[in-house]
């Protein structure tokens, strides 16, 4: 599975996607994933529990959570300068691990689930920390023109491609992590084969027709 073509099923599902003009996706792609990675690398090799420990973010392990409109919420973190904490719902890392096989490929154990989740906000806390979003990092886009006036935004979910693609470098996983979510979606039913068979096709020739 191509990293960049999940990357950029992340961004679509940002409500600002389409004002992203054509022949910039893959920038926008291309620098998210390498915000993630560079940072990933600086730590290769490290333990993610140990990480936090450092960094002084308190785990906070619950049974469950409530996700709205279906989302599955695997946790949240609350970020603030007294201290960061990051919940994590167990019952929903279960689940995703559960459902995270496919093609031929084992599911994840929990504890792997586990360390996506805390790898993933371990990011935004360091994106916090420095006082600077990877989005922010990226340009704007104009969300509204009306005659000379020109209203500019970001792109958030490139935050989120950042986020999977620190979480892949520093746990070595084989696939940008936002795939287990779609495996989650394919095998609960959510979204069928076709859906998503559909999506990657569509991305993929969005990022290379441009
Ligand atoms: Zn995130």
């Amino acid at each position: 599975m191509d990293d960049r073509v999940l990357a950029l099923c992340e961004l679509s599902n940002d409500m600002l996607f389409h004002k992203i003009p054509q022949n910039q996706l893959a920038q926008y792609v291309d620098a998210s994933l390498a915000a993630g990675r560079n940072a990933a690398q600086l730590l290769a090799g490290r333990d993610i529990v140990d990480l936090y420990r450092e960094a002084g973010i308190a785990i906070v392990e619950k049974p469950s959570g409530k996700g709205r409109f279906g989302v599955i919420l695997r946790g949240q973190a609350t970020l603030s300068t007294e201290g960061c904490q990051v919940e994590v719902y167990q019952e929903s890392i279960q689940a995703l691990a559960g459902y995270s096989g496919g093609a031929g490929e084992a599911p994840l154990s929990f504890e792997k689930a586990f360390h996506i989740h805390l790898a993933h906000e371990y990011f935004h806390v360091l994106e916090y920390r420095r006082g600077k979003s990877v989005a922010e990092e990226l340009p704007d886009v104009v969300s509204l023109s009306f005659l000379k006036f020109h209203r500019r935004a970001k792109i958030n979910r490139c935050s989120e491609v950042a986020a999977h693609a620190f979480a892949q470098t520093l746990l070595a996983l084989p696939h940008l992590p936002n795939l287990y979510d779609y495996r989650y979606l394919l095998d609960t039913g959510a979204m069928t084969q076709e859906a998503f068979d559909e999506l990657l096709k569509k991305m993929e020739t969005a990022l290379n027709g441009a």
